[in-house]
């Protein structure tokens, strides 16, 4: 069985990521979606909150599990038996930061290989902050978050207000 995890902030997640994780499941048997919970940086939506939205959103693909975890990344991958760590790559900009971590990675682990997927050319500029911030105008998201998903933003900053 070919298992592989996408680690990621998820905060929300978006229809860049779901292109990923989607195209991640046609390669792999198995794909664990991974929520970071102990990332630098602070988050809109609570983990669960996060988790409840991938669920939500990947509900149908049949081969994804969506979970959190704390620690190095290869670690759990390590834990799951996973070959491989997925990840996107949306631009030139987006190279540096993933290569670095997939150096670091690989020298932690020898044996997981990282994976680099372009995006779809629709979602090369979408990223989870560009749609917190045009939510938090009340912009309309519906092409880059499920509905469910907009939801959510909405209702978090409208009780910011
Ligand atoms: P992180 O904080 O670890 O970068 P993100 O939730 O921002 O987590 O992203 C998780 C993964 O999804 C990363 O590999 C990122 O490059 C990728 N990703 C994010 N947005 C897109 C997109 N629009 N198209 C393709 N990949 C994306």
């Amino acid at each position: 069985m070919k298992i592989s995890v996408c680690p990621g902030s998820f905060d929300p997640v978006t229809y860049g990521h779901v292109d990923i994780i989607q195209r991640a499941c046609d390669l792999f048997d198995h794909v664990y979606v991974a929520v970071l919970s102990n990332t630098n940086k602070s988050p809109l939506f609570t983990v669960e909150e996060r988790i409840k939205m991938l669920e939500i959103t990947t509900k149908h693909l049949s081969n994804v599990t969506v979970e959190s975890f704390e620690g190095l990344v290869v670690e759990y991958a390590k834990k799951k038996s996973a070959l491989a760590i997925v990840r996107g790559l949306r631009a030139v900009t987006d190279f540096e930061y993933e290569f670095k971590l997939a150096a670091m990675n690989r020298n932690l682990d020898p044996e997981i290989e990282t994976v680099f997927m372009m995006t779809s050319s629709e979602y090369s500029f979408l990223s989870s902050s560009a749609v917190k911030e045009v939510a938090s105008f009340g912009g309309d998201v519906s092409k880059w978050v499920s509905e469910e998903v907009a939801e959510f933003l909405y209702s978090k900053f409208r009780a910011r207000k």
